[in-house]
């Protein structure tokens, strides 16, 4: 038996969601019969011809499972559609664990009196035929949208921090896909097999990012001290306008180099951008850095800027208008994946919690409760900050809190090095009378397999399922007033001025 997904048609977004995953698929072809032992999920993004839906009928009632999703749904079952902000999932159900998630899109609710609800906030139904879900959702469009917009973030107290970041939750969207796709293997009563999506077996991975901009050369030194004296390997973008402060980065040792800006602006075409970096990578290089990533100012992104980091040559990027919260991804643009790799990031920094009001200690308890939180589902944690914004006490009691608990620290490259080594895998997972054999070329990669009753990390290529040590699935408690980070506020005016007002001030001559 193969644990493989097929998908329909190639599209570019559900790429980019399965590679991130890690799980092993294909597209597949409709004009014969297909085997249950052949695929343990089919993914159905498109409408089919009446001869094609019975294909996947037969694969249905041999025991297959299927995932409709898209715009799949359109020929065999009347919908209704509907405009959302954002959705956000039920207590108790296979799904719980996604929270709210912003859509700001149309989804297709199926009608139809043979459909049961699976999760009747998130309007995940299945059709009473044969193992499947209907998800209401076109994951391809929604992974691949470039808007942004200002979104407030969770914190317990009144007023909550916001900051403009991608539009569409799209780590939501990948995990909703992951816990479909686990759903049904359990149903089909398979294990649910991926490569996991950390470096380390056991332990959770922790990355810090810094942006120097305005930083003078005494709160660089402190915040490297703190670095040091906890033993954090920090990745640092450098903001390479005051020239004299760029030697003393070359000096530290254990911390990574890379780029910000040279003017602190992201333009809306290829040369300016090409040119802002190229003087910032000719500054440091004097200095003898040698940079592989960079972090756009105020995290914005487009296409030309996507395009100017290849010709640099770059390897990897971090733009939290282009996503947040979420694992790397190559991103697509224009009919074309990027060769730059995206690595998300927790966008909220300190200067975004001091501008909400908040207090020292409330700055330290929003930055623990969100390191339980990812440390609790097994997420990478990155945060940033600007030394220039001080704080280093605060900075200080996170580093020995993420110490004292289970996490591995890289830096951005290092995290990138690895990904890019998991994202050229092709994993194969045979599962024959209770045996599981693995199947890719890496022995830094791990695998993550689910079974009903709990779950392992394994670094094993022969496993017998049945004898394996299981831990406990994640189980999360909705809170109950998340939906007031939707809730609009006129204070996001006013942040959306000085956002504007602050762009127009680095976009001058
Ligand atoms: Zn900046």
């Amino acid at each position: 038996m193969n644990l493989k997904m097929g998908i329909d048609s190639y599209k570019p977004g559900w790429e980019i969601v399965l590679k991130q995953i890690g799980v092993s698929f294909d597209q597949f072809s409709l004009s014969d019969k297909i085997s249950p032992d052949k695929y343990s999920v089919l993914i159905i993004t498109e409408p089919h011809t009446s001869k094609e839906n019975k294909v996947i009928d037969e694969f249905l009632n041999a025991g297959g499972a299927v995932l409709y999703s898209d715009n799949s749904i359109l020929d065999r079952i009347s919908y209704k559609t509907r405009k959302v902000r954002f959705l956000c999932s039920e207590e108790n159900t296979p799904f719980s664990q996604v929270g709210l998630v912003d859509i700001y899109s149309t989804i297709r609710i199926a009608r139809s009196n043979n459909i049961k609800t699976i999760d009747s906030k998130l309007n995940i139904l299945s059709a009473d035929y044969g193992t499947n879900l209907i998800l209401p959702f076109n994951i391809n469009e929604l992974i691949l949208n470039c808007n942004s917009r200002r979104k407030k973030f969770y914190a317990n107290r009144k007023e909550l921090p916001s900051e403009i970041v991608a539009e569409v939750s799209k780590g939501k969207l990948r995990k909703i896909v992951e816990k479909s796709l686990e759903y049904l293997h359990h149903k089909r009563d398979l294990p649910f097999v991926h490569l996991w999506h950390q470096p380390h077996i056991d332990k959770n991975l922790f990355i810090f990012r810094l942006d120097t901009d305005f930083c003078s050369k005494k709160d660089a030194g402190e915040m490297y001290k703190i670095c040091e004296s906890n033993n954090i390997s920090a990745t640092w973008f450098l903001d390479t306008d005051s020239n004299d402060r760029l030697n003393n980065y070359a000096l530290m040792k254990n911390q990574e180099m890379a780029i910000h800006c040279d003017k602190h602006y992201v333009y809306d075409n290829l040369e300016d951008n090409y040119n802002n970096i190229l003087k910032a990578e000719q500054k440091i290089k004097k200095c003898g850095i040698k940079a592989n990533g960079f972090a756009a100012p105020f995290g914005d992104w487009n296409y030309s800027l996507d395009k100017a980091m290849q010709k640099m040559e770059l390897k990897y990027s971090s733009e939290f208008t282009l996503d947040y919260d979420d694992l790397p991804f190559y991103s697509y643009y224009n009919n074309e994946f990027s060769k730059i790799l995206q690595i998300p990031i927790h966008p909220i920094s300190m200067g975004r919690l001091r501008r909400s009001h908040f207090s020292e200690n409330e700055m330290l308890q929003y930055y623990i409760d969100l390191i339980n939180e990812k440390l609790k589902f097994g997420e990478p944690v990155i945060i940033y900050h600007h030394p220039h914004h001080k704080h280093f006490d605060i900075f200080d009691k996170i580093f020995q809190f993420v110490n004292s608990k289970n996490f591995g620290n890289m830096s951005m490259n290092e995290f990138n090095k690895w990904w890019e080594e998991r994202y050229k895998l092709e994993p194969e997972f045979q599962y024959v009378d209770n045996r599981l054999s693995v199947k890719f070329d890496s022995e830094n990669v791990c695998i993550k397999i689910s079974i009903t009753d709990g779950f392992t990390i394994s670094q094993e290529k022969n496993i017998q399922i049945d004898k394996i040590m299981l831990k406990p699935h994640f189980k999360t408690i909705i809170k109950h007033d998340v939906k007031r980070i939707r809730k609009f506020h006129l204070r996001d005016l006013l942040y959306n001025h000085e956002s504007r007002r602050s762009r127009e001030y680095f976009s001058k001559d």
